[in-house]
């Protein structure tokens, strides 16, 4: 077994990107930026934005952060998505989910301008990934790609069973693995939570994308010999353990699955770490107009 190291991978290429931020200042006098929006104080949001900021200054780009109290209006928001779209000095926008009940996200999402959608989220941009045209591909998929290239890991003809269909993972990720490319080049199964036989279905894969949202799901008897195991799944628990009062989990029981994989993602220290990685460099992509 050998461990899809996210810390290791990740440092690497934002080493890349920070020398190409760089040079983009030195051509243009100005920072790739990227501006996000909080709306509320849900932990896991406040940790997520707190680190993608913090990355954004370490590979030298400008980050800027909008924070609204939960009480804001769909209204309010949408002005201010507006407002951002019009700032040529920003590159890229994200809107960090989830929002209120009282916010439509998807009217959020399709009120950024598809230019500066660094996530990947706005129909525009999933549309182009269809069909293969340049496009900001959702960041977490997007690092799962650059995991499996940093590792030389060639997919071509494997079978690949992703559990999870949202938007912003389980979805896009089965088009990419589908898609004439490698990593893709893959047989696909695309499962849910109305899957017959799930057991069954991910005991086929030799590629397990796992994004499902619940601690421990996919269980050792549940994995081929030699399979890749991609865990996707951040579950946060309270905990007396750790200095931050919170322990994260993956949707795999790394434990004993790890054994049984010829590769494998870590909980912490996997794909949350690439993601951010996807982000920076759909925002570098789009301050150098690599897209639009
Ligand atoms: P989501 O929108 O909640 O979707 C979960 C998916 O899992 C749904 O498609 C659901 O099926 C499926 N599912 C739920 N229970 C199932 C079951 N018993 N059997 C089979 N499928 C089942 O989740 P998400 O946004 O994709 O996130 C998934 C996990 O990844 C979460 O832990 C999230 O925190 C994490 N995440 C991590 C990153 C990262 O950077 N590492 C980024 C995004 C998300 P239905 O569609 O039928 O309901």
């Amino acid at each position: 077994m050998q461990l899809l190291d996210g810390k290791y991978v990740s440092e690497k290429v934002k080493v890349q990107i920070a020398e190409e931020a760089a040079q983009f200042l030195s051509e243009t006098g100005r920072k790739p930026h990227l501006v996000a929006i909080l709306v509320g104080n849900d932990g896991g949001s406040e940790t997520y934005v707190a680190s993608k900021m913090k990355n954004c200054e370490k590979v030298g780009f400008k980050s800027s952060l909008y924070r609204y109290d939960s009480t804001v209006t769909e209204a309010e928001l949408l002005d201010k998505v507006r407002e951002i779209n019009a700032d040529d000095d920003v590159d890229g926008l994200i809107v960090q989910l989830p929002l209120p009940k009282h916010i439509d996200p998807e009217k959020v999402t399709e009120a950024i301008d598809p230019k500066k959608d660094v996530d990947g989220f706005h129909p525009i941009n999933l549309g182009r990934m269809m069909r293969n045209l340049p496009c900001y591909i959702p960041a977490t998929p997007y690092g799962i790609l650059l995991m499996l290239q940093a590792y030389d890991i060639d997919t071509t003809g494997m079978h690949c069973v992703v559990v999870g269909r949202s938007n912003i993972v389980g979805s896009p990720m089965s088009v990419l693995m589908a898609r004439n490319a490698n990593p893709g080049n893959c047989t696909v199964t695309l499962t849910h939570s109305k899957t017959k036989d799930l057991k069954e279905q991910v005991l086929q894969a030799d590629i397990i994308i796992a994004a499902i949202g619940k601690k421990n799901f996919i269980t050792a008897d549940m994995v081929k010999p030699g399979a890749i195991v991609i865990d996707v799944g951040i579950n946060r628990e309270t905990s007396t353990e750790t200095k931050s009062g919170y322990k994260l989990y993956g949707d795999v029981d790394f434990e004993n699955v790890a054994p049984k994989s010829s590769y494998i993602t870590p909980v912490p220290g996997g794909v949350g770490l690439m993601t951010i990685v996807g982000l920076l460099k759909n925002t570098l992509a789009s301050a150098r107009k690599e897209i639009y």
